[in-house]
């Protein structure tokens, strides 16, 4: 990673130790509970503030297969990390000809599967909804969608994603709720509301169309902060943990890694966690063996994003 630059500049370099010699807080995999899959970095749009930068473009990180996918469900039963649920993101997951397949395999071995959507256009192509349509009869309630739905009003959702969008994922939804397969949400807090005010304009649509998601559960209308890198962060010490009255096993590094594959790369490698895909720091080998080792919290996104902002990306 680049040296940071303005109020930051001089911190997160050392994976020891903070600027002013603070001994760095590190996470341990204690309870790994999620794997994740990035599917792959393209998308059919391009959002304003999209954490790994997709786009109809940016080919960096490549789609995974369904070959891959199965090497590390194997690698999963050899370490016997207690794995309940493997998660899907990109990009756009269904942009990869490959996502059903894959999430099929990952049922079949008795997974729970959660795929992050637009449910725009590539979730709605007919090969999609048929595939779709296939796993909610063959795995009922184990699959679950969720959808990135940045605000409940069209016009915040639209400032984020582009002119029309909120009216496509919706329709996304409405096909969902037909369908009968599982929803959950993921908001934005990037407007200064209050969280009530949010989750009380996302109750407000969810029954408007029926949808089955409760806004008032923070695991199925899941709301994100901004991910901004400019302003001031405090690095994260071993102290931190009883001055924030925080547990470290809560962060998403100690219960979870993502698999992604590199363009150019021969293999795809593991990941401490789903928010730093381009900082090499944060990547821990090509195995799930390799990837066991501790993760130095040495990112603003570690400090604002999960320590202080308390993000998660597990349903
Ligand atoms: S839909 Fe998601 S992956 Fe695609 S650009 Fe927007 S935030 Fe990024
Ligand atoms: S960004 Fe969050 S989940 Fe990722 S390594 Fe830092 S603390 Fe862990």
């Amino acid at each position: 990673m680049k040296d940071m630059a303005g109020p930051n500049a001089g911190k997160f370099r050392d994976p020891s130790f903070t600027l002013d010699g603070a001994q760095r807080a590190q996470i341990t995999l204690n309870n790994p509970k999620t794997l994740w899959f990035n599917t792959g970095t393209l998308c059919n749009i391009e959002c304003r503030n999209c954490y790994i930068e997709s786009s109809p473009a940016n080919d960096a990180l490549v789609f995974l297969t369904a070959p891959e996918i199965a090497g590390f469900l194997d690698q999963l039963d050899e370490q016997r990390w207690p794995v309940s649920e493997i998660g899907f993101t990109g990009g756009e997951p269904f942009v990869n000809p490959e996502m059903t397949d894959m999430a099929r395999l990952c049922l079949e071995r008795g997974h729970d599967v959660l795929i992050l959507t637009n449910a725009m256009r590539p979730m709605m192509r007919p090969t999609v909804q048929a595939g779709l349509q296939g796993l909610r009869a063959a795995f009922g309630q184990r699959l679950t969608l969720r959808i990135s739905l940045d605000h409940w009003s069209p016009d915040r959702h639209d400032e984020e994603r582009g002119k029309g969008s909120f009216a496509k994922t919706l329709e996304g939804m409405i096909w969902l709720r037909d369908a009968g397969i599982r929803m959950t949400v993921a908001g934005r807090t990037v407007w200064g509301e209050r969280e009530a005010e949010t989750r009380a304009g996302f109750a407000r649509l969810f029954a408007a169309h029926g949808f089955d998601v409760d806004a008032y559960d923070p695991a199925a209308t899941v709301l994100f902060p901004e991910m901004d890198t400019s302003v001031d962060v405090p690095e994260i010490t071993t102290a931190c943990w009883a001055v924030l009255g925080k547990d470290p096993n809560s962060l998403m590094c100690a219960s979870s890694r993502m698999v992604v594959k590199r363009r150019g790369a021969a293999r795809p490698s593991v990941l401490a966690c789903t928010l730093l895909a381009y900082d090499r720091r944060f990547e821990l080998g090509e195995t799930l063996a390799e990837a066991e080792g501790p993760v130095p919290l040495n990112h603003p996104h570690c400090a604002k994003f999960c320590v202080l902002g308390g993000a998660s990306c597990s349903a």
